[in-house]
């Protein structure tokens, strides 16, 4: 049987081989598939690469995740200790929004994805990531909220939060999403 590292491999290959995103792949440098814990208990799922993800091959390696790292770093845990994704996994051109279409070719993936790590937790950064699993989310209500969400016959806990790069220049969204982050490890370990 294939242990966790190689199914995610193989995962990651299947989206070139299949040119899954063509389109935006043709314009990006690589594929960004997710990184971390492969057995970790909490997936944060971000919406798509942007410009040094792109260059570097990695999820939130630029200023939105240099301010996840210090989240992670508050909440007490690590980078290495979750496993950190997105739902579109090549840059879309100038940063922009991913399409519905783009979203959509790659949630069969992200599925896979979760079918994998199989974390107990799922934290949502941003609407886009909050709405692929919370379609009638609203952000600046549901944030922080935990809801138990029934995909088929899957189940997840997930908490929607703000992105962070919407709080690093607004001091008291930056604050509302530390204060978030914190209530959100305080619920996951309450119910380890
Ligand atoms: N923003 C995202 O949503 N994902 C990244 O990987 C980086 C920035």
């Amino acid at each position: 049987m294939m242990n966790r590292v190689e199914a995610l491999e193989k995962l990651a290959n299947e989206i070139v081989d299949q040119s899954v995103g063509a389109a935006l792949s043709h314009q990006a440098t690589q594929l960004v598939f997710g990184s971390g814990d492969p057995a970790a208990g909490i997936m944060l799922i971000g919406e798509a690469p942007g410009k040094k993800e792109d260059e570097t091959g990695k999820p939130f390696v630029g200023a939105s995740g240099r301010f996840l790292d210090e989240m992670l770093t508050t909440a007490g845990m690590r980078r290495d200790e979750v496993y950190i994704t997105n739902i579109v996994k090549y840059r879309p051109p100038e940063n922009r929004d991913p399409t519905i279409e783009e979203k959509k070719a790659f949630w069969p993936y992200l599925l896979r994805e979760l079918e994998i790590v199989q974390p107990k937790v799922v934290i949502t950064l941003g609407r886009h990531a909050g709405k692929i699993f919370i379609p009638d989310l609203v952000i600046s209500k549901d944030h922080g909220v935990s809801r138990t969400v029934k995909y088929n016959n899957r189940e997840w806990l997930v908490i929607p939060l703000y992105h962070p790069a919407a709080a690093l220049y607004n001091g008291s969204m930056r604050q509302t999403l530390i204060d978030d982050f914190l209530s959100a490890s305080a619920q996951i370990y309450s119910d380890q």
